[in-house]
Parts: C-alpha cells; structure tokens; sequence
C-alpha cells in the first residue's frame, strides 16, 4: 500500500475524497492543488500509518520511511531548495489532520528545517535576519513544547521578560538581535527542559515532529474532544509535511484565517481576520488584535482581489461554505487550508436555504446540509428584547443566543461546580480559552473572553455547540485571585448572575429574562423542504394547551403522548387525587374521583381545541400511587396534607407505607392500576370522550386515541378495553353524538414486543415508549445508571448511552419483532393497518428518528422544541 501522497505544483496524488485516508486537511491541500489554487508544495502520510505506528508499539513502519524520503526529494524539487541545506533551506511545516475536523486539538510545527548553520544560510539568503530568528526561535518553541514535552509557558515567559527589558510591547518591535538573543535563551530553556540540545540534524528533527503529531493523537486534549463530539471509529490523525511560506517576513506579509460566510448568521459576507507580519497561530492566539478582512482590501488590494476569487472558486467547487487559511509572503497570496466552515445553526439553515436559491445546490442537498440537532440553536430562547437591563460593555458577537448565569473563572472550577450543582446555569469568564478548557466549556450556558477574535477557541468551539458566546470584551477585567471580574466600574464576583448576548456581543450585568424562539424565514422555509420528502409523521409529546399550540407552531401533526399524571399534581385537584388515594372503599374513591373528573374534562377539552383535526393520544394514568402522596421525611408536608383533606398524620403514613415498593418502576402502575381500581380508568375514559364530544359539538375533528399503558399480556389489555368502550358507549349514548376514538397501548415491555401478535388482536395502535423498554430490556433503572455508565461509556461497554439513543442491536430489535408481528396480526385479524408509533424520549434524537424510519413506523412523538429537530432527521433518514 501507498503511505504517501504528494501535493503541489498544480497536482496532487489524493484528492478530497480521501479524507479517511489522507485527513480532511490533507485531502483538502490535494483537492485545492489539483484545481489550480496556490498551495504550498507537500506531501501527506496516511491516517492508515497512524494506525500502523500505534500496532508496531509507536514506531513508524520501516515501509513508510523510503516513501516520505522520496516525497520530501519532490518538494524539494518544486520548491527548488533543500531540506536541511545551510545556504538556502527548505523549512517545512508539520501538520496533524483527521478525517473529521479537530480544531486545536493537536499540535502542527512550524519552520522545521532550522538550524544554527542554516539560520545564518536564511538570514543572508533573504536579506533579512529578523526574519530569519523569528523563525528560529519559534520553531524551537514548538518543537520544544509539541515534540518534547517543553512548557510552552518557559518560552513565553522569556519573550515577556526580554520584551519587558528592552522596553516594547509588541513582538514584532523586537528586532534582529533581540531575537538572536532570544534564541539563545529558549535554547536554554529547551535544554534544561529536555536535556538534550536542539537538534542540529534537519532530517532528525522531522522524523521527531511526525511521531509527535501521531503522539498527539491520543493525547487528553484530542481524547476530551472526541468524547465530547462522539467521534468514534477513526483510523487516527494523518501527517502533512508542507513547504513553509513565511508570513513573518515584514510588512509586506501576513497570515489570516476567514469563512466565505459569516459563520454566525451565515450571511453572504466575507468573514475573517488577518495580521501582518505574523506567523501561524497569531491570529487564532490573540497575541495581537488582529484586522478585519475588509480592511486587507486597502492595504493589499491585488492579495485582496485574488482572496475574493478564490473565495468563489472555492465555493462553487465545494458547494458549501469554507474555512479557509491563507498566508501571504511578500505580496505573495498562498492557501494553507480548506475545510467545510463551523457554523452556527442559524448560520446552517440560511446558508443552506440561500445556495439553494442561488443554484449552487438543490432543495434536497439543502436539506440534508443541515445537522437535525443544530437547530437547537434557532430553538433556544432569546434575551428578551423588552429587557430594561442595559448592556454595561460590548464584546464581539461570537456564537448567537442569549445566556445568563453565574459567574466562574476557570474551566476546572466550572466541571467541579457543575458536579456539585448540575443545574446551576454557569457563565465561563476567562481572558481566553484553549483546549485544555472544553470540558469546562461544554458544561458553561454561556462564554465571555475578555481578548482574542471571531477565530479564536472561544468563538470556535461554542459556535460548534451552539453556545451562546462572546469574545474580546476589553472591558472586561479578571481578577481570578479574588475571584471577581470588573466591567467598566462593576464589580461581579464568582458565583453572581451575568449575562450575555451573544447575538449582538452585549454583557449585561445580573439576570435577564428570554422568550421563546419562533420559526420564520429561511428555517420555514427549510422545514417545508423537509416535509416534501419526509414520510414519517412528527407528534408531540404534550400535557397542555400551551404546548400543544407551540408544537403545532413548530409543524407537530398530533399527540403522541399526553401524560395525564401530570395533571394530577394540579393546585386545584392534588387533594381530591390524595383522598382517592388514601380512601380504601370504592364508594370513598369514586366520591373523590368525582371531583377530579371536571378538572380532567376541561384539561382534555383544552388540548382537543388546541389540536383540533389532529390525532391526540392520551395516556391513562401510569405512576405508582405512592409517587402523589408526601414521603415519610417529609413531616411538614404530610401535616399540610392532613389538614386539607381531614385525615390525621399517621393515616397518611400508613398508606405510604402499604404502597411502599422495592422496585416501584416494576410495580404497581400503569395498567395495572385501573386493572385493580377500575374507577380510576373509567373516570379519565369518560372525561376523555366527554372532552372530545363537546369540543365536537364546538365543530371542531376530534381524534381521541387511549392509550393503555405497560401492557404485556393481552388479557390486560382485552379486560381494559371492553371497559373503556363500554363507558365510551354509555357517554356518547348519553349526549347523542358520537365520537371517533381508537383504544391502543404502549408497547414498553420484552413481553409485549414478543407477545405483539397476540396484543394487536385488541390493540388498534402501538406506541413504542423506549424509555421503559430499554429500562426493562438492559435491566437498567433509568434513574440509577449513574454509578456505573460513565465507566460503560468511557470503557465502550456500550457505544453511547441507549436512554440517549435507541439500541438499535438489543431495544431496536424487540421493536421490529413486535412491528412485524403486530402488523401482520391485525392486517390478518382485522384487515387493518396497525399504527406505529413512538413516544419515549428518543422520538427526539436524530438517531433515533432515522432508525423509526427504518423500521417503517408511521410516527415519532417528541418535545414540543424537537419537533424541528425530528421533521428534519425524518427528512434526511428519507433522502
Ligand atoms: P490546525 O489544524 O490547528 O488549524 P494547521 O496545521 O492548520 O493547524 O496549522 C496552523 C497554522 O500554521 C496554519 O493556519 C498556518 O497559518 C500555519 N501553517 C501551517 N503550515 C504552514 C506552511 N507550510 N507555511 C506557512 N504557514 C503554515
Ligand atoms: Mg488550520
Ligand atoms: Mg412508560
């Protein structure tokens, strides 16, 4: 096999279908080469040699060695100078690069090549010696860190102290002897840190700079990062060796980084930054406060006008918007990088909608463009526009969305706040972020960066997340030990309310209230393009009016499930749901059912309205008993209770302890309850279709559908039935009008998936409730999974959580067995077509979705805020 893959010089061996192979960087650098973009010349080493390094114990495979001399020969060759060479070298950058994008999480090398022989070849040979140091003590630098395992911060603290001494701020105010001196003394650091002397041998310093950025692989950074993403089942990081072009030169050069997009609204603006007379990273890095791209339209207008081409060629060849880095040597524009540009997902959805109406692609590619559970973003809550708190600073808008939350100033103490307090909102401050900090990030509602660009980590990384996110807020100042930031006057402490909008950059001090997100414009727009190609059906799950008219908002076609439990804790009726609990005659629990009936009817009549002409499934009652009455800890609360209905204190705890169960998720509930106290199911049966005829008698379609929860045995399900078609019957026989209902189950045992032929005989719907189903199938207590799936999940036990997504091999299968078999037996029974459907959680996990359209079931419920999400993952399972 192949290991390397040469680009350059208008050619390329790979192209951009090999990012598997190649990495996306180093399918990209092929692809761009190859369509006449100025790349510098390089060569790739495959992700597959990644792989081959780990299995030969971290060595790279003598098959490989030849083959990255020869490339190296080409570069040489295209670049006209020599690797190593002391009058005129080549330099060269090493570069990591997976097949999935890994923003700073690994390490690149820059200006490889240098020695103290050859630095003097390069300082004569360019004319210009700062230059030529700067390279070099930089190269040290990161090789010492990356390669070596130097402290990056030893280094920076001798550029501060010698800019410190000669009294400038700016490193680019060091001049040529400055530097030299600089040198000296990071050498110094390199050898007190590793012991050894900078290597001399060009050749030497290569070959360790590709075991590092292999090294950097599995190093915590990329390792935290790919937990986080979910990124699984890569072969490892390619290697790029590429020809230095130098941005370090002088004025007449720079270096920048831009999206052919805004990446943040995804307006069709050029987007990005640059510096001049910098290297590399400095843009990202923030050392200096980097220019806007528009304005490289007045200091380089031909470098300019060519970025402006290229931003166009790019687009039309990838389809897409780009991220793009460039360099530029002397007036001489060259691209380092191009890849598919981060963006938010407001970002994602105008885009899309917009190549769309511009021909660049069709309404379908649109659609599949965008990530279901991007949409998140446009689903999060606004900052609420009437808010009388007013802005105390402005940042740059970074990532959109509105956030508020407690301050903290570091990224170890947001994961250890969050592990004591999960549901505290925090706000990560922090003068800038790198990736030592995601997992901090990942657990902040919001990020504000008191310096760096639209570049940095920062803004990255939360746009990716669709985390509300500000940057470079200059007047935001940290004092991390006294735990306080001030903003223009203000002092906050760690642990007070701020807020920030990251939509216009806003920092605000204290809390402010958001509003609920609506879909217009271009995410209608999307959303119609999805339902043209969609063939599952979207519910929701909802237990009120509100909801339910906010899912319809959001495009839900129905109910799929309505918790009628919910409706019990109620203010007005939680007594009388107790006195029938506490009562142990039928008389005494129908007398108190009878009060909660009128509450019940009135609850469904509004939801009926709310959905009128769409089916609702409504849920009889599900959890045990117990779960209405205080528990025993809670004295005060049983007082209050005793007081309200009559009863003493210890007629209270007699009955808790009577309903008291082992294991309650597999006790007494769902249907077994109405089994043992028909009353209860009769009452909800009868406010049910009492609801629905009177809001048909309004002239409103009713699609009533019950829903019989926790069936596994069709005895259970035949008795209930009779039941509820009988008190169905009596009521509409009593109103004289009659209403269209269905009587169904959930299907969330093993039982009743493998018994589905039997059930299907009485039930006229399925309705798969996964939450419970994969409860009972792992034998795991959702509610107890804490202790041991983090280690599950870390150790690859199981590829992800299945209460997150459906366990297609396990769950998954049970749900086709019970679809076939409860298919085919009503089709035969009563020649009809069984309705499937799902209402556990996972109605709303892409994944998820995409697995209930391939097993062929007519629907999936989910929160009323993922009916998007679902709509749009149903569109793409169907493309
Ligand atoms: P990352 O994956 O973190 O973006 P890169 O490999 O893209 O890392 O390198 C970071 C930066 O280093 C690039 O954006 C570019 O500015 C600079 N760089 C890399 N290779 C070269 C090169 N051959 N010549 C000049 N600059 C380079
Ligand atoms: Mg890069
Ligand atoms: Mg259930």
């Amino acid at each position: 096999t192949k290991h390397v893959y040469f680009f350059g010089g208008g050619t390329a061996d790979g192209d951009g279908k090999q990012k598997e192979l190649l990495g996306g960087k180093g399918a990209n650098l092929a692809e761009m080469s190859k369509i006449g973009i100025p790349v510098p010349p390089g060569f790739t080493i495959t992700t597959e040699v990644c792989a081959a390094y780990y299995d030969a114990g971290k060595k790279i495979p003598d098959a490989a060695v030849p083959e990255i001399d020869a490339a190296l020969k080409k570069v040489e060759e295209v670049a006209g100078k020599k690797f190593g060479d002391a009058a005129d070298p080549l330099l060269v950058s090493v570069r990591s690069g997976a097949a999935l994008s890994m923003p700073g999480m690994m390490n690149t090398i820059l200006n490889l090549g240098l020695t103290d022989a050859s630095v003097e070849g390069l300082a004569k040979k360019t004319g210009n010696p700062r230059f030529a140091y700067d390279s070099y003590r930089r190269v040290i630098d990161m090789f010492g860190s990356t390669a070596m395992g130097c402290e990056h911060e030893a280094f920076e603290h001798e550029i501060h102290s010698l800019k410190h001494e000669k009294n400038v701020k700016l490193d680019t105010d060091l001049t040529a002897d400055d530097l030299k001196e600089l040198v000296k003394r990071y050498k110094a650091v390199y050898k007190k840190h590793v012991g050894d002397d900078f290597p001399q041998d060009a050749r030497k310093q290569l070959y360790l700079a590709i075991n590092a950025v292999f090294n950097s692989w599995n190093g915590n950074k990329a390792i935290e990062y790919r937990r986080i993403e979910r990124i699984t089942g890569l072969k490892g990081t390619a290697v790029n060796v590429q020809a230095m072009v130098f941005g370090n030169t002088g004025n007449g050069s720079g270096t920048g980084v831009a999206f052919t997009r805004d990446p943040n609204t995804g307006e069709n603006v050029f987007y990005g930054d640059y510096l001049i007379n910098a290297q590399g990273e400095d843009v990202v890095a923030g050392i200096r406060t980097p220019e806007h791209i528009d304005q490289l339209e007045q200091e380089m207008p031909a470098v300019y006008k060519q970025l402006m081409e290229i931003r166009q060629t790019l687009e039309k060849h990838y389809k897409d918007m780009q991220d793009i880095e460039f360099t530029v040597q002397e007036g001489t524009l060259y691209m380092l990088q191009t890849r598919g540009g981060k963006r938010t997902g407001s970002a994602a959805v105008r885009i899309a909608v917009e190549m769309a109406k511009e021909g660049l692609i069709d309404e379908q590619t649109a659609v599949k463009r965008v990530a279901p559970d991007s949409l998140n973003h446009l689903l999060q809550p606004q900052l609420d526009p009437k808010s009388k708190v007013k802005p105390v600073a402005q940042g740059i808008a970074a990532s959109p969305g509105g956030a508020s939350g407690k301050v903290i100033l570091s990224a170890e103490a947001a994961v250890a706040h969050a592990a004591k307090y999960p549901n505290d909102p925090i706000m990560l401050v922090r003068k800038e972020t790198s990736p030592e900090d995601v997992a901090g990030m990942h657990l902040a509602k919001g990020i504000l960066t008191s310096t760096g660009g639209k570049a940095s980590h920062a803004a990255v990384v939360a746009r990716g997340w669709g985390k509300p996110c500000v940057v470079g807020c200059e007047a935001v100042k940290i004092d991390e030990k006294a735990q306080t930031v001030t903003i223009a006057g203000n002092v906050v402490k760690a642990g007070e309310f701020l807020t920030i909008n990251g939509t216009t950059g806003d920092v605000m001090i204290g809390k402010v209230e958001t509003i609920a997100p609506t879909m217009t414009g271009d995410f209608a727009t999307l959303m119609t393009w999805a339902d043209k190609v969609r063939k599952l059906k979207i519910r929701t799950n909802a237990d009120s009016p509100a909801d339910s008219l906010k899912a319809r908002e959001f495009g839900a076609e129905g109910i799929g499930l309505c918790r009628t439990e919910h409706m019990f804790f109620g203010e007005d009726r939680i007594a009388a749901v107790r006195e029938m609990i506490l009562s142990t005659t039928v008389e005494g629990r129908k007398a108190a059912l009878a009060k909660i009936e009128p509450f019940q009817k009135a609850d469904f009549v509004g939801i009926f309205e709310a959905m009128a002409g769409l089916p609702v499934t409504i849920r009889l009652l599900d959890p045990p008993l117990h779960e209405f009455l205080p528990q025993k800890d809670n004295k005060a609360g049983a007082e209050a209770v005793a007081k309200q209905i009559g009863v003493t204190v210890e007629k209270i705890f007699e009955r808790v302890d009577e309903l008291h169960e082992m294991n309650p998720m597999m006790g007494f509930r769902g249907c077994r309850l109405p089994l043992v106290f028909p009353e209860i199911g009769d009452m909800q049966v009868r406010a049910i279709i009492e609801a629905a005829i009177e809001v048909k008698k309004k002239g409103k379609t009713v699609l009533p559908e019950i829903m019989i929860p926790l069936v596994g045995v069709l005895e259970e399900l035949t008795i209930l039935k009779k039941r509820a078609v009988a008190v169905a019957e009596e009521a509409m026989k009593k109103a004289g009008v009659q209403v269209e209902y269905q009587i169904g189950t959930m299907i969330e045992l093993p039982r009743a998936c493998i018994a589905a032929d039997k059930i299907a005989e009485e039930a006229e719907f399925f309705s798969f409730g996964t939450n419970d189903l994969t409860q009972m199938t792992f034998g795991f207590s959702r509610d107890d999974i804490k202790g041991f799936m983090p280690t599950y999940l870390a150790d690859k036990v199981l590829p992800i959580d299945p209460f997150q997504t459906i366990d297609f091999a396990g769950v998954g299968e049970l749900m086709k067995i019970g679809i076939a078999k409860g298919r085919a037996s009503r089709s035969a029974n009563h020649g009809q077509h069984l309705k499937v459907g799902i209402c556990g959680e996972h109605g709303g996990d892409p994944d998820s979705v995409v697995f209930c359209h391939q097993i062929g079931m007519d629907y999936v419920s989910c929160s009323p805020f993922r009916v998007p999400i679902a709509r749009l993952a149903a569109a793409q399972a169907a493309l």
